[in-house]
């Protein structure tokens, strides 16, 4: 903050805090105060107590053993903002407040989201105290991360090491406040990336890793060639990124995966697993009549032979369908497309659940004995909102999120910025802000949203299709202010809808989606023969998470969009039971570039950040506030009662002195342990004063 660092030059890097500011409603101001700090390499900018980061694209001397020691046992509005001092704070309050904390890091992609938690999780691992079984929790927590990475990440046109599946960790804490183990929470996994890339991007790091970083006795084995061009799921897109030593990094995964806890035996079937999707993926088929036939049986063989199970049985998969009907079970042959289809939804099955399974092995592995009272600490890296130029199923339910979360931030922000006047005894001035709570509603109301018609349109038997879907949504939902369908879209000045699109005024702005693959997607069926080749492998982890009784469940398991629903349902109340600190990323340009800070870009982001009303919500009651002996002990020298010494109680120091000074009761308010000043010039014209008489 300006008045800690008075040496901060106001005009060349901004202010430190953006409540400082002149004027909350000027959005060029508040952008203007960030390029100018981006400018002179200062990343980190607080509105009050919401850490904001402009992604620098370039590694800055900030995060070595120095600077973690300038953060540790501060007040972190006394130094200047950073990472450092927000994970500090919180870390603070759980060790003295005994409180849960999370730590809500929010942006786009290749906004820096990823980065933050990891440093934060040096932090606390650089910061905690260092006892034996301690730092094997450290180590097990840093090496989960380029586990998860190399199966969870890709490159996209947005970020070269882009997440592709949600994550929520909680560190656990003894009453020392010694990290004593961890669990991993994950969040659908973009699985169709396995099967299909779009230009310029990659598949999950991992093939890429495996192809030429493992020793060439292994790839024999595997069966496979170091050349990603001959592998179907990895020719479609880039096949090389800049920067990144795919080689190298096949080491730092391996040596992780035994890190954390993994058998030999394990890691050789997760590659075993992970070939297998390779071989699978270059299956073909050909034309047969009405129907698909293999067109390339060794290539069956050898994916079979990975998977532990008989090329008969995944032939017969990739080709039949058998549906039990009362009892009976009737086998039929699938068509070319059908076949390509079954192909496909294996890969992708496979791959999710090999994900979701190296997850709870990492639980397993972070999973503390330790008895005692435990506190948390949560911190959420999860995919910020998406707009593309075509938004599917997936970025549906990534948008969904968002508004969850957004929903979140409006409950917490405002609850505890009035449950701070509250306990101080200061009066409240509400604040207009847009709740995006209808648009949470439009999407997950029971019956009515959106996601009911998906499943009840996923459940109808017939001629159910994603027009059809469409159809009964523009039917239903029509009359919402949120949601728009072609029919009428067409009749106002906006941008029109095509007849396969409709569109959703999200909180963070509009976005077209594409119907097309919304039913097949929701209902993510895996034919029943596919699940039984699967179910009868004689490998380990297949058995594990293909459960034999998965096959005799009558039930019919939740779609995909309800299942996500639910697991977010369950995560808001995990982030509600606790303290929640914030990290706004944003992303200066789109060309993963350092130095270039586009106007329109931050702009956007900042625009549906919601930063702006945060800031206003701040500002509405009161700019600042500070304990009284604290406020008085830096500016008693400006007043003549409280000069060199003040005998009473600091509250009254304060008064005397704000009288002193000459401000009203508009200027200021006096509440139980803190000064509230309204507004920043107040703040600023005692602090020159202070300079002055300095
Ligand atoms: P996200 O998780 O939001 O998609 P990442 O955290 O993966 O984004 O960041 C994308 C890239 O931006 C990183 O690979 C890194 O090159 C760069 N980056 C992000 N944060 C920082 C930072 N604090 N300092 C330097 N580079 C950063
Ligand atoms: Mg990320």
């Amino acid at each position: 903050m300006r008045m800690e660092n008075a040496l901060e030059n106001r005009d060349t890097f901004g202010v430190s805090d953006a409540v400082l500011l002149d004027d909350p409603d000027n959005t060029d101001e508040f952008i203007e105060n960030l390029r100018k700090r981006f400018r002179g390499d200062i990343i980190y900018t607080y509105i009050g107590p919401v850490l904001i980061v402009t992604n620098p694209y370039k590694p800055l001397p900030i995060y070595a053993e120095d600077s973690i020691k300038k953060y540790q046992n501060v007040n972190y509005i006394e130094v200047a903002p950073h990472v450092f001092g927000l994970t500090d704070n919180a870390y603070k309050q759980l060790r003295e407040e005994n409180r849960d904390q999370c730590i809500l890091i929010s942006g786009e992609s290749g906004s820096g989201k990823t980065e933050a938690s990891k440093q934060i999780l040096q932090y606390i691992a650089a910061a905690s105290r260092n006892v034996s079984s301690v730092e094997t929790t450290k180590d097990k927590l840093l090496y989960s991360n380029p586990v998860l990475e190399a199966f969870g990440n890709a490159q996209t046109n947005r970020n070269d090491n882009s997440s592709r599946f949600g994550k929520y960790m909680d560190i656990e804490f003894d009453f020392r406040g010694s990290p004593i183990g961890g669990h991993i929470l994950n969040y659908l996994l973009e699985k169709s990336r396995v099967v299909n890339q779009s230009q310029g991007e990659r598949n999950f790091h991992i093939f890429y890793q495996l192809l030429t970083g493992v020793d060439d006795a292994t790839l024999s084995s595997l069966q496979l060639t170091r050349s990603v061009v001959n592998y179907n799921y990895l020719n479609q897109g880039q096949v090389k990124i800049a920067g990144q030593d795919d080689k190298k990094q096949f080491e730092v995964v391996k040596q992780a995966m035994s890190r954390v806890g993994f058998e030999d035996a394990e890691i050789t079937e997760v590659f075993q697993i992970v070939a297998a999707i390779l071989h699978v993926g270059n299956v073909n088929f050909k034309q047969d009549g009405h129907y698909g036939k293999i067109a390339t049986p060794d290539v069956v063989k050898t994916a079979a032979q990975l998977l532990g199970c008989t090329p008969e049985k995944l032939t017969k998969a990739f080709t039949h369908r058998t549906i039990e009907a009362r009892g009976d079970f009737v086998t039929s042959p699938l068509t070319f497309d059908q076949c390509t289809y079954a192909r496909d939804a294996l890969s992708k099955a496979v791959y999710e659940r090999l994900f979701t399974w190296l997850v709870s092995k990492l639980n397993e592995s972070l999973k503390s004995d330790f008895n005692g009272k435990r506190t948390l600490m949560g911190i959420l890296d999860i995919y910020g909102f998406e707009i593309f130029e075509k938004n599917s199923f997936e970025q549906f339910c990534i948008n969904y999120c968002n508004e969850k979360l957004q929903q979140l931030f409006i409950e917490l922000t405002l609850k505890s910025e009035q449950e701070e006047y509250r306990k101080e005894g200061i009066e409240w001035q509400h604040v207009d802000y847009f709740n995006n709570k209808v648009i949470c509603d439009l999407i997950e109301e029971r019956h009515k949203g959106m996601i009911a018609i998906m499943d009840e349109e996923c459940l109808r038997p017939g001629d159910a299709n994603d027009f059809s879907l469409l159809e009964k949504m523009d039917e239903n939902l029509s009359s919402h202010n949120h949601y728009l369908s072609h029919k009428i879209a067409n009749n106002v000045t906006r941008k029109s809808l095509t007849r396969d699109e409709f569109r959703l005024l999200h909180y963070a702005g509009e976005v077209t989606y594409k119907v097309h693959g919304f039913l097949d997607k929701n209902n993510d069926l895996l034919f029943r023969d596919l699940r039984e080749a699967m179910t009868q492998s004689n490998k380990k982890i297949l058995q594990l998470v293909f459960p034999a009784g998965e096959l005799l469940r009558k039930k019919r398991p939740d779609t995909a969009a309800t299942q996500f629903k639910n697991s977010l349902a369950q995560l808001m109340e995990i982030l509600m039971s606790k303290e929640p600190s914030y990290i706004r990323c944003i992303k200066p340009n789109d060309f993963k570039k350092s130095g270039v800070f586009d106007l329109e870009i931050v702009g956007h982001q900042v625009k549906y950040l919601g930063l702006m009303e945060n800031l206003r919500v701040r500002r509405a009651g009161f700019a600042y506030r500070r304990k009284y002996d604290t406020f008085l002990d830096r500016y008693k020298s400006l007043c003549p009662q409280t000069w060199p010494h003040f005998q009473g109680p600091a509250d009254k120091g304060v008064e005397l002195l704000m009288k002193h000074l000459g401000y009203h009761e508009d200027d200021y308010q006096l509440g139980k342990t803190k000064i509230f000043i309204r507004h920043a010039q107040t703040l600023f014209a005692i602090e020159d004063a202070f300079q002055i008489r300095k």
